[in-house]
């Protein structure tokens, strides 16, 4: 079974741009969505297109701000600051990287925590592995959703996850073990990688090697979420870690790159816009 992200995330979106119609007449207003993109990276300007494409289509009032990368980290975090005043933003967020010259650890940290939609402030990251109010990163937070439409019982099962960032690795884990998994986090370290893929009923992979999870390290039956996002260094096309056409015959469930955990990310950043807006209106 292959979950397209794709198919799920226009059902998700559909539904919440039904909710969203309903908040001016509501509340007054729709929730606004504020992406700062610095430089020109074209990964990342296809990531902000995405993001603004999203808004438009849920409802989501988007304003993208760009800057040059010149910027100095002073100017963005006031003009942080001033966002984070501003009562019509509901949702900052900014593209990352960031050139050397910035700190993306100050900037994400400059973000207030309530308009923090990508889930990376310290205190929202704090407040998930204290399993308190919070708002969940997105990509994560988009793995289990999918998981659970596919059917997939997470409780109980032995996940093992490929990979340790702060913004996949680690919170995917987090969020597997809330769900009651047994979860294993390997990385670069590992010794005998494939000894501990093929222990996984569920296996997430993080790590931007395209292909780098082959048939012999999965076990038959797995449920297999690739995160990863590469160019295939001989077609130049986009893939995943994992070889999926070698391992989907094996799989239980697998998804796609393109078309699975990506588009499920940028529905999770609609969600997270909303979320926000409503808890400001103290609604939730
Ligand atoms: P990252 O910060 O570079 O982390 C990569 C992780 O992979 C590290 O923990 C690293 O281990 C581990 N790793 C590297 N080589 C390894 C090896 N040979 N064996 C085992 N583990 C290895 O990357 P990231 O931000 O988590 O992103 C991972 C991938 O997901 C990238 O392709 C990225 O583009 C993609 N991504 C996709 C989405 C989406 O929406 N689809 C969102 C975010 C990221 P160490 O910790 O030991 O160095």
């Amino acid at each position: 079974m292959i979950i397209s992200g794709k198919e799920l995330s226009v059902k998700l979106k559909d539904e919440m741009k039904a909710q969203v119609a309903t908040f001016p007449d509501k509340y007054g207003r729709v929730p606004h969505l504020v992406v700062i993109l610095v430089g020109e990276d074209p990964g990342s300007v296809s990531y902000v297109t995405g993001k603004a494409k999203a808004s438009e289509y849920v409802g989501i009032r988007n304003t993208t701000i760009r800057k040059p990368d010149t910027i100095s980290e002073a100017e963005l975090l006031s003009l942080i600051g001033e966002l984070n005043a501003d009562d019509s933003v509901d949702g900052i967020l900014v593209q990352l990287p960031l050139p050397k010259h910035i700190s993306e650890d100050n900037v994400i940290a400059a973000i207030a925590k309530e308009k923090d939609v990508d889930g990376f402030h310290p205190l929202n990251v704090a407040a998930l592995w204290q399993k308190q109010d919070c708002v969940l990163p997105c990509t994560p937070k988009g793995i289990i959703k999918m998981l659970k439409v596919a059917g997939v019982e997470i409780k109980g099962k032995r996940a093992v996850v490929i990979g340790r960032s702060n913004i996949v690795g680690l919170p995917v884990s987090k969020l597997l073990l809330d769900e009651n998994a047994t979860v294993t986090i390997a990385h670069s370290r590992t010794v005998d990688l494939p000894s501990v893929t093929r222990n996984a009923e569920i296996l997430v992979v993080a790590i931007g090697r395209p292909k780098f999870v082959t048939a012999d390290m999965v076990a038959e039956g797995a449920v297999v979420i690739d995160v990863g996002v590469n160019r295939d260094p001989e077609t130049g096309k986009l893939c995943g870690d994992v070889d999926f056409a070698a391992i989907e015959p094996k799989a239980s469930v697998i998804t796609p790159v393109p078309g699975g955990v990506g588009p499920m990310t940028i529905t999770c950043l609609m969600e997270n816009t909303i979320e926000c807006f409503l808890r400001k209106h103290s609604i939730m």
